[in-house]
């Protein structure tokens, strides 16, 4: 495997070229992508790179955790061909082009994080250009993000077939993330009702679909208050437009962010 700082030096001339865009920190998350785009094209390009705009000026930019020797070493284990780990500097030579997709960034985590989808979006079409895959890899775990990628794919014609692998989680449920290490030990026990209160209000739903599914959400809101979350939204969305919904569809997805201590926790399930 390669580490590669330059995009200059990306040039892969065996196709297909699948691509991975991640920020480190290699969980089992990570490396099923890595795979799966191992699997299913001629070459694997691997970008690890914290993306500073996506971050707001209170997040946790200078804590995410960075271990780029490790992250390396399972990259490779899992099929990546080149690891491409720019500076800031190489990607922010200047800041003039901005890529905002209106709509599906809006709600959830777009109000929540008012300019972190701009910065996804604008970061992922500039590692596009650089690394013109073929095929490029998301986890669903980011729900949004999906969303968000989708719409600009579609509405700026880029030439990449998008990739959606569904959550990778721990024994107990909880959503891997490079953010549950900052989880105390208490914590960490309670963090896997996130999970449990999406699949139960999934079952609820479709056990009986003339309920709707906002009648749902103050129980299941309580019972995470019990566990000692603070739910900031807990909903039925439509995955394509991130609108929220009221009646089961099998495409729809119940979403959740919630912060427990310090950290912030989102999930999703299917409807
Ligand atoms: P990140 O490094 O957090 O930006 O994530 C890089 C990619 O890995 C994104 O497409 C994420 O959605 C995906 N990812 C993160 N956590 C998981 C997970 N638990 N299961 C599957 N994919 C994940």
């Amino acid at each position: 495997m390669r580490i590669v700082r330059d995009p200059a030096e990306l040039a892969v001339t065996e196709r297909p070229v699948g691509f991975v865009p991640t920020m480190g920190a290699f969980h089992e998350g990570h490396l099923e992508l890595m795979r799966a785009s191992a699997r299913e094209n001629a070459r694997t390009v691997v970008s690890l790179f914290v993306n500073p705009t996506q971050f707001a000026p209170h997040e946790d930019l200078s804590k995410y955790p960075r271990n780029e020797a490790r992250d390396a070493e399972l990259a490779e284990a899992a099929g990546a061909d080149v690891l491409f780990a720019p500076s800031v500097d190489t990607i922010y030579p200047r800041h003039t082009t901005e890529v905002r997709v209106s709509g599906v960034s809006e709600r959830f985590e777009g109000a929540i994080r008012p300019t972190h989808f701009a910065g996804v979006a604008t970061v992922v079409l500039k590692l596009f250009n650089m690394v013109r895959p073929d095929r490029a890899y998301f986890g669903l775990k980011d729900l949004q993000q999906c969303a968000v990628v989708k719409r600009m794919v579609e509405d700026l014609n880029v030439p990449v077939e998008l990739r959606f692998l569904e959550t990778v989680r721990e024994q107990d449920g909880l959503a891997m993330s490079s953010r549950n290490v900052y989880l105390s030990p208490d914590e960490r026990e309670r963090a896997p009702r996130l999970h449990d209160v999406l699949v139960q209000l999934a079952r609820s739903l479709r056990e009986d679909p003339s309920v709707l599914a906002e009648e749902l959400v103050p129980a299941a809101t309580a019972a995470l208050n019990r566990h000692g979350f603070e739910v900031q939204y807990l909903a039925l969305v439509d995955p394509e437009s991130m609108e929220p919904r009221s009646k089961f569809h099998s495409s729809f997805r119940w979403i959740v962010a919630a912060r427990l201590g310090n950290i912030r926790l989102i999930d999703n399930v299917p409807a």
